[in-house]
């Protein structure tokens, strides 16, 4: 493996906790926590499934209660004043429990408490107060996670505004022995009231973090438990921070103090589609042949939803390279004949391998292949058919009592296919130095039963399912690339549940390295660990409440080649651009005008007033999840290629890249010559295309209620 594997391994768990394994925080309440932080973080956490959550007083702390715990929380109010309560007794019971493993995480005051360079204070971590007048006032801030902060806090781009409120502006103490500190996140902004210090608290550290003993220190300087959108930081600062404790769980312990938000209904179901018959693969043009064997088997599997109204939603992922209009057009009435199902409850969806069986698309675009080529294809696409029908009614009638939770990660084996040349990707990876845009984001939707055991995990990624190229041995064998391996992974060391896959704006993003089966193999790994990451921290329940809506936008084809353009073409020496030249020429010949529109289905769901997951049709470029994830939240989930792949989708920054002159020889696919690849009548979107996707992604997310 090349170093570039090393750079990943930033990427392992952060916690070898199991779900099973309930976090236990203490939040410290007694003298000097003042305000609204106990009862916050008490909600917050309380509505997190695995955590329990419970008040120690100072005498309490005295006695060893710190033992029962994985965390020790102290939050706002007077740091002074939390020491002074705690007594020397509580203060030493407070270091000895990190020392051994346990987890503190602070917030303001509590951060305070943690600082060196104070009598009183516990000196769990090596920063100290830049000046001793503190009271700076109160604001809202900016601040912004580093790489290291991401990493614990999950993707949350650009500078972020949080409640301020006399908080630490610290540097480092320098204290020998102590591990230094790490800045999480840096304070962008300032505010300096009655005769503070100006100018030491832009770029000063707002969340740290640190070593003492075994145990693991994190510190908020400014209030995440009371910033709207903030919250799930306490939650991701908890469950790195109790990572290190090895408490053993005492029989007949407390019962999780989980908020009972009630239950939905799930169920799954799959069926093998593995190819039995001699068939062509669909995916990369260069094949001359058909497939002659199999690396994995490849899967269709339905979730279905049922909330406790009753409203029903049903995901159906798949090992193939996409599901098309004509395939989506053939489920739906009988989806709805069956089951009741409208076309905002049904998310047809495939992994997008280029190792999956050739499937009808256009009229016309078998047209390469002989007359019994061409039936076995067709077979095959009608048995799918059969399948997606047959699999989202096993899924319906497995419907039965879970909890539902979200979470996201990030993995980062995806790269800027336009932006980085694939013979420098590798190299660049390890340098850091990838260009943009890229989104590394991992959604996870976990589903448990009541007996809390994981029955279904639904997960995404924005990368191209294509790590098998002509330069694998497996080009010619069914496979379901790294998707495939994520999922096997998850179902290996969760076999009683079901995990799906859906792929994300993935239209510009490419594994970093590709070709090899063992990297397809690692990238599944990497996915999965991600997932992991997910299910074993803390979850957030989504209440059992499910929003659907869906709508076929009208998107306009932008320039037409003109005949003479045609004919021109249809002498070209690249087979696809023949081909579609000539297609052209004979709907001209034939009277037939060419489209001018395209249909585009854009599709939102909403779980438990929550958890917003958009859906775009087609192949998107990341510009569009990066673009909803800044106008909807950082934790919104938006999927691709769901319901129709008709083409790429570009933004309109792609757009005009691929307009000419390009002025990068990696330019002009996305944006242009795909529409000639896929079939489409013109030579590229018209310029309004971004702008048309994202009116309509607006109206379907407001339709669900989503603010
Ligand atoms: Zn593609």
């Amino acid at each position: 493996m090349t170093v570039w594997f090393a750079w990943t391994a930033a990427a392992e768990p952060l916690t070898n906790r199991q779900a099973a394994d309930r976090l236990a925080v203490a939040v410290y309440d007694g003298p000097g926590s003042a305000g609204k932080g106990v009862p916050r973080v008490r909600a917050l956490l309380g509505a997190v499934t695995n955590l329990t959550v419970a008040r120690v007083s100072p005498k309490e702390i005295e006695d060893g209660a710190l033992k029962r715990f994985d965390v020790v929380m102290f939050t706002g109010g007077s740091g002074s004043g939390q020491a002074k309560g705690l007594g020397t007794a509580g203060r030493e019971s407070v270091k000895e429990f990190v020392e051994r493993g346990g987890g503190y995480v602070g917030i303001c005051a509590g951060s305070y408490l943690a600082c060196s360079g104070f009598s009183w204070g516990l000196g769990l971590i090596n920063a100290k107060t830049l000046s001793p007048l503190w009271k700076r006032g109160t604001a809202t801030v900016k601040m912004e996670m580093t790489d290291r902060g991401r990493e614990i806090f999950g993707p949350l781009p650009g500078e972020l505004d949080c409640l301020y409120y006399q908080g630490p502006i610290v540097g480092p103490a320098g204290v020998e022995g102590l591990p230094e500190f790490e800045p999480l996140a840096y304070f962008r902004s300032e505010v300096a009231k009655n005769n503070t210090p100006k100018g030491i608290m832009v770029n000063s550290p707002a969340v740290f973090a640190g070593r003492f003993g075994k145990g693991r220190v994190l510190c908020f300087s400014p209030h995440p438990e009371q910033t709207k959108g903030l919250e799930s930081l306490v939650t991701s600062a908890v469950t790195w921070a109790g990572a290190s404790s090895s408490r053993q769980p005492e029989a007949g312990a407390q019962e999780s103090a989980v908020t009972d938000d009630g239950f939905w209904k799930v169920g799954v179901a799959r069926s093998n589609i593995t190819p039995t018959n001699s068939l062509w693969m669909g995916g990369y043009a260069g094949r001359t042949r058909p497939a002659d064997g199999k690396i994995t088997d490849l899967w269709l599997k339905a979730l279905a939803f049922e909330d406790a109204a009753g409203h029903r939603a049903v995901i159906v992922s798949s090992d193939l390279l996409a599901i098309r209009a004509s395939l989506h057009r053939r489920c739906l009435p009988r989806l709805k004949d069956k089951f009741g199902l409208e076309p905002s409850q049904i998310l047809l969806t495939a992994s997008h391998t280029h190792s999956g069986p050739m499937l009808v698309n256009r009229p016309g675009g078998l047209s390469a292949f002989d007359e019994p080529e061409r039936s076995r294809i067709e077979q095959y696409s009608a048995g799918l058919a059969d399948a997606i029908v047959e699999t989202t009614g096993r899924a319906l009638a497995d419907l039965a009592p879970a909890r539902l939770a979200a979470g996201q990660a990030e993995t980062g084996f995806a790269a800027n296919r336009r932006n980085n040349a694939e013979s420098k990707r590798g190299e660049l990876a390890e340098r850091g130095a990838l260009a943009g845009p890229m989104e590394h984001s991992v959604p996870v939707l976990a589903a448990y039963g009541p007996d809390g055991r994981l029955r279904a995990v639904l997960f995404g990624y924005a990368c191209h399912n294509t790590t098998l190229t002509s330069a694998s041995d497996a080009f010619y064998k069914w496979c379901g690339d790294y998707a495939g391996y994520a999922q096997a992974a998850l179902e290996k060391r969760h076999p009683q549940a079901t995990a799906l896959f859906f792929i994300g704006c993935a239209g510009d993003q490419d594994p970093v390295v590709r070709g090899r089966l063992e990297l397809a193999q690692c990238y599944g790994d990497m996915l999965a660990a991600a997932v992991e990451r997910v299910l074993s921290a803390p979850p957030i329940l989504l209440p059992p409440a499910l929003k659907t809506a869906m709508e076929m936008v009208t998107l306009n084809l932008g320039e037409v080649p003109t005949e003479a353009e045609l004919k021109r073409l249809a002498g070209d020496q690249t087979p696809y651009v023949r081909r579609w030249a000539t297609n052209l020429l004979a709907d001209l010949k034939s009277g037939k005008p060419l489209e001018r529109t395209w249909p585009y289905p854009v599709q939102a769901w909403q779980f438990g007033g929550r958890q917003l997951l958009i859906t775009l049709g087609g192949e998107p470029v990341a510009d569009y999840a990066l673009k909803f994830k800044r106008e909807f939240g950082p934790q919104t989930w938006v999927a691709g290629y769901g319901n129709d792949v008709m083409c790429y989708i570009p933004s309109l920054r792609v757009l005009n890249e691929d307009k000419p002159p390009l002025a990068s020889p990696l330019w002009g696919y996305e944006g242009c010559q795909a529409l000639k690849v896929l079939g489409l009548p013109a030579l590229r979107w018209a310029d309004d295309v971004e702008d048309l996707v994202t009116a309509g992604v607006r109206r379907v997310v407001s339709e669900t209620g989503t603010q």
